[in-house]
Formats: C-alpha cells, sequence, structure tokens
C-alpha cells in the first residue's frame, strides 16, 4: 500500500516539475491559453513500459533442466508497502526473499532469480512478465502486511489467484495492492484485453491449480513452525498472480504492525526459519509436480517483440 510518507517524494518531483512548467510558461514558446486563472500544462512521467525492464540474471547454474523460481520481493522504491514504526515492508520483504535464494542455491536442485535485488520500483505486470520471460516454473510473491492499530492483527497467508475474491476482505486487500500500479490517480498501462483462447484458459486453469498445490506444501511446511491465519490458503485477483502459465503463489509473511511478528520478521532467525520452510515446500511441490520440460527453454530477450503467449491480463 502507499503510505502517507511514500508519497513525498512523489510530491517533490511534481513541484519541481510544475516550476518548471510554470517558469517556461512565460516564454512566448508556450504561452497556451490558460483555463480559468491556472495554468495549463502537463505533467508527464517516465515509467518502464512492460517489457523494457531487464531481465534479471539466473543464479544456480545453466543446467536449464533444473526448475527454475522466480522470487519477487513486494513493492520497491517509491512504493514502501506497508510501514509499521521505522520498518517499511519493501525492505523487510527483500531481505526474506534474499535468504530463500540463498537456502535453494544451497540444496542445489532448483534455478533462482529475483525480480529485483535492490531497492527499486517494478510495475505489477513486470513481475510476472520477467517470470515468463524467463520461462519460469514457479512465481512466488513475498509480501508482509500492517494492519495500522490494530496490533494483534498476526500470521501469514497464502494466497492464490481466484477470479472471483474468497471474501471481501481479499478483495479489498487486492485492491490495496494493486493500487501500487496508480501514480498520481493515473493508471499505468494494463496488459491488452483482447486475446482469450480455449488454450490460454486451459494453461490459466491449469496454473492456478498447481499453484493449489503449492499452496499446500508451503501451509504443510509451516504448520507448527509458523502462525497461520484463518484459513491460512486465500484467494484473491491480485495482479501478480495472473501469469496465465506459470504457477504463482503470494505469500504474506505476517503483520510487521505486530510487535512481535515484526521483530521476527526483521531478524536473522525469522529468515531462516522462512527460508527453511519456503525452501522445503518449493522442494516438495517440484517433487509432487514435476515441471514440464521446454523444448526450447532459451529465455527470450527483454526486446522481443511479444510471442504467441498472450500477455498477462488478457484472459482475466
Ligand atoms: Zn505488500
Amino acid at each position: 500500500m502507499l503510505s502517507r510518507a511514500s508519497y513525498l517524494p512523489i510530491a517533490g518531483a511534481f513541484l519541481a516539475v510544475l516550476f518548471v512548467c510554470l517558469g517556461l510558461y512565460q516564454t512566448p514558446l508556450l504561452d497556451a491559453p490558460r483555463i480559468g486563472s491556472r495554468p495549463d500544462y502537463v505533467l508527464k512521467l517516465q515509467l518502464p513500459a512492460p517489457g523494457e525492464v531487464d531481465l534479471p540474471s539466473i543464479a544456480g547454474g545453466g543446467d536449464a533442466s533444473r526448475p527454475l523460481v522466480v522470487i519477487d520481493a513486494g513493492h520497491g522504491g517509491h512504493d514502501t508497502g506497508a510501514i509499521a514504526g521505522n520498518r517499511q515492508e519493501k525492505d523487510i520483504v527483500l531481505s526474506l526473499a534474499k535468504r530463500l535464494r540463498d537456502e535453494l542455491l544451497a540444496d542445489g536442485r532448483v534455478r533462482v532469480a529475483l525480480t529485483r535485488e535492490d531497492d527499486r520500483f517494478l510495475v505489477l505486470e513486470e513481475r510476472a512478465e520477467i517470470a515468463r520471460r524467463l520461462d519460469a516454473d514457479l512465481f512466488l510473491s513475498i509480501h508482509a502486511d500492517s494492519a495500522g492499530e490494530i496490533t494483534e492483527a498476526a500470521g501469514a497467508s497464502i494466497y492464490t489467484l481466484s477470479a472471483d475474491a474468497s471474501s471481501q476482505a481479499a478483495a479489498r486487500y487486492a485492491a490495496r495492492e494493486n493500487s501500487a500500479d496508480i501514480i498520481n490517480g493515473v493508471q499505468l498501462e494494463r496488459g491488452n484485453e483482447t486475446v482469450a483462447t480455449i488454450l490460454v484458459e486451459l494453461s490459466q486453469r491449469r496454473a492456478v491449480e498447481e499453484a493449489g498445490a503449492f499452496a499446500q506444501a508451503i501451509e504443510e511446511a509451516g504448520t507448527g513452525r509458523i502462525a497461520f491465519r484463518e484459513p491460512a490458503r486465500r484467494s484473491a485477483p491480485f495482479v501478480v498472480l495472473k501469469a496465465p502459465d506459470i504457477p504463482s503463489v503470494l505469500f504474506e509473511a505476517g503483520f510487521i504492525s505486530n510487535a512481535a511478528e515484526a521483530q521476527v520478521l526483521d531478524s536473522a532467525e525469522g529468515r531462516e526459519r522462512f527460508a527453511e520452510i519456503m525452501a522445503r515446500a518449493i522442494l516438495n511441490y517440484f517433487d509432487a509436480v514435476p515441471p514440464v520440460q521446454d523444448p526450447q527453454p532459451a529465455p527470450r530477450p527483454a526486446n522481443e517483440a511479444p510471442s504467441a503467449r498472450p500477455s498477462i491480463g488478457s484472459v482475466l
């Protein structure tokens, strides 16, 4: 979610551009008509369009027969995510993602790529699109939440995609997470929604079913070791889960507004416990649902035109 503090850089940039525009407005070249007493100006922000973000490197060797897991640390850059005290969601989830990557690489049975390895902003669609361009076999987005003044809220949740949110709470949560793509009230570019084939629908259905198997593996690996909300497994229309051909799960690691839980999530011990549980879940998942071998597993370059694979969002 966007906090009040996260608007400060945006507001600063807005004012800077506004002052420049007001200065130029005094020149004959930009002698535009006035609307009432207000200047007529346009504010434009340069944002990465889908397909323009560089692909991250894949860690874990060049053996493409090993499954590829793409780990997505939520939020980043101006989008801090939840804030509680001096803790920001974007930092906590990045540390969790890196610790999980290290755990998986130490095991050696899978390859790993992170959608972001530093404090940068990514458009929501770009996160799943990175996984698709890398031909990933599994996508995991990591988040942490804040319940504001309700400091007793606690527990982890495992989300898979659902066209209809399983509850109004899930829908509200999805709407808030999806708001990361709205800046200054302007909706960023969405994938086109024109293509919907039966094959894509079948692929989507299979991806959701496999995501369900992964969600179950997470719950089984975590039971008795971490606290889950009730129910642990939920569904919501998160944009990052909409890849039509990659099993995708969003893991809510817990509430940073809960002092005890925040301390665990922000500690080396907590990160290690998370990484052990999630790595076990990932490996158990691949034991149960071996990835389909792609005859041409080479990743597509970032600047390549969209292939036969439809854009994310084209079917939902
Ligand atoms: Zn989040």
